[in-house]
């Protein structure tokens, strides 16, 4: 049965499609069979994605057990998922706050130190996430994917679950 949506901004109804869709384009995710809508007549298209805080708990467990050294965008995903503001996570650390920006700065990044990588992937997997974080914006911002660096996700039994490393 298939519900017919309209689209906010004209009323049309739209098409739905089902597909992959690349998430989060920071640090790379992309999800199978992912609804879009997309309005025939102006152009205006919706993504649902369903179960996401589920989702943000399950890429952050991917990145946490990823091998090999954390990357900016990712330090920045799990920082702002475990709900720390950069102040918060440099006294958390004992780092200065600009630290914690050059570890999660694109060009030329500081190298993490290792006890503070270890624990940042300790929390991500066993600690609490944040309720207010707002991670939204970083999946949705700006840096170009990278196409070697997916993490690929797909639903099995209406749970989130990472299908591969890339
Ligand atoms: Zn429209």
């Amino acid at each position: 049965m298939t519900v017919s949506v309209k689209c906010l901004e004209c009323g049309t109804p739209m098409e739905t499609s089902i597909g992959p869709y690349r998430y989060g384009r920071g640090i790379d995710v992309l999800l199978h069979g992912i609804e879009t809508r997309r309005c025939p007549e102006c152009g205006e298209e919706e993504v649902v994605i369903p179960k996401i805080e589920e989702l943000h708990r399950v890429i952050s467990h991917a990145i946490a057990r990823r091998s090999g050294q954390l990357k900016p965008r990712e330090i920045r995903f799990l920082r702002t998922y475990l709900g720390y503001s950069s102040v918060d996570f440099a006294n958390l650390l004992g780092v200065t706050p600009e630290t914690v920006s050059r570890w999660e700065r694109a060009n030329k990044p500081q190298q993490m130190g290792k006890p503070a990588e270890r624990l940042l992937r300790m929390l991500a997997r066993f600690g609490e996430p944040s309720r207010t974080y707002d991670l939204e914006a970083i999946l949705l911002s700006d840096s170009k994917p990278s196409e070697n660096e997916a993490f690929r996700f797909s639903r099995a039994g209406g749970d989130w679950e990472l299908s591969e490393f890339c």
